[in-house]
């Protein structure tokens, strides 16, 4: 026992992936994290485990209702050989916001933290070392009560797994090509879009599949009533330049408070920009694009950090941002959080947990 976690090592240690050949998401370290909720109980049984797979009864709840969410962030090797995690508070308070949402019962903020720091110590030697390589840390909460009336589950599973993920950007930040879907929607108001709720992933594979079928990387969605004002592209936030002011959309409900997008907001903040939180139609992309004013597009998101965008294509129209290459402003964003993130910029403002 550590911390009240129960700990039993594999004896099968698997062999480990070359940096090189890392891609995202499909390789898994040798232990995985787990604990019980039930009814009158509460949380109980933490405990880390040989990885593996899952035992559950054909009638478990979130098979059938989707009573399922997750976070997802990272731990890197710095320069110096540190592991360190990147903001992982706010991806606590994150966990439990979407978990209230989901009429999932919320686990202690320490306890949290603690599955994520012991689960990534044990598994250490699993931190890639190659730049822009990281462990991605999956956490998951699923309603595990085999029972198949609709209402909130009174047993689930929270887990956690970690997986070593490549360079994100290889051959250094490519612009990407989006579709603006009027078509389709993600989210509405008093609906689940601020949610990290597995359902809201279930519902974006349609459009994607449209839009990568048309040429396109991504899908950016419009608001679900009015199909008028931005909200976020495919699985990140979205920011535009336009004349000189960092415009993104507030967090009204329907989009994800995105802890990049937290980030690059407070940046922009320090270096003394314009900065708004504010409603921006598609219209005024547009126009800003054909005008001049539109500078620089990028989307923000754990996985990636910073996207730059390239082209947006809306009703038939496709406009070209900046020339088609990376902003100077985008590029300074995924500078600043990634010399950060590996310990190469001094991290000033406490976003880096050391383990
Ligand atoms: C996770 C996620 C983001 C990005 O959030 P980060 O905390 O920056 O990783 C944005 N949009 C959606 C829909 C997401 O699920």
């Amino acid at each position: 026992m550590t911390n009240g976690i129960t700990i039993t090592r594999t004896t099968t240690a698997k062999p480990k992936p070359k940096d090189s050949d890392l891609a995202f998401g499909t390789e898994f370290t040798d232990h995985m994290f787990l604990m019980d909720y039930e009814e009158g109980k509460g949380w109980k049984d933490a405990r880390i485990e040989p990885y593996g797979p899952l035992s559950l009864d054909p009638a478990t709840a979130v098979l059938h209702y989707a009573q399922s969410m997750f976070e997802g962030l990272k731990a890197f090797r710095g320069q110096d050989g540190k592991i360190r995690l990147f903001r992982p508070q706010k991806h606590v308070a994150r966990l439990n916001r979407t978990a209230q949402l989901l009429c999932i019962p919320t686990i202690d903020p320490d306890v949290v933290l603690k599955s994520w720091t012991t689960l990534v110590d044990l598994d250490r030697e699993w931190v890639p070392r190659m730049v822009g390589t990281s462990l991605y840390i999956r956490p998951t909460l699923i309603a595990s009560e085999p029972f198949l009336g609709v209402r909130p589950a009174k047993q689930y599973l929270y887990f956690v797994i970690l997986s070593p993920v490549g360079a994100y950007y290889p051959e250094g930040l490519n612009p990407v090509k989006i579709m603006v879907v009027d078509k389709y929607v993600r989210a509405v108001p008093g609906g689940l879009g601020e949610a990290k709720a597995s359902a809201n992933y279930a519902a974006s594979l349609y459009a994607a599949e449209e839009a990568k079928h048309e040429g396109f990387t991504q899908v950016l969605w419009l608001d679900g009533v009015h199909r008028k004002h931005i909200e976020e592209v495919g699985t990140m936030n979205i920011m535009f330049r336009i004349a000189d002011e960092v415009v993104t959309p507030p967090l009204h409900g329907t989009i994800l408070a995105g802890v990049t997008r937290d980030s690059v907001l407070a940046l922009a903040r320090e270096w003394g920009l314009r900065v708004s939180e504010r409603e921006i139609s598609i219209d005024e992309v547009m126009d800003g694009a054909k005008q001049g004013t539109l500078q620089e597009v990028w989307g923000t998101g754990t996985a990636a950090v910073i996207s730059p965008v390239g082209e947006l294509a809306y009703k038939g129209q496709r406009v070209v941002v900046n020339g088609g290459r990376i902003g100077e402003l985008t590029q300074k964003f995924y500078d600043t959080i990634v010399g950060v993130q590996y310990g190469t910029t001094p991290d000033t403002r406490g976003w880096m947990l050391e383990i």
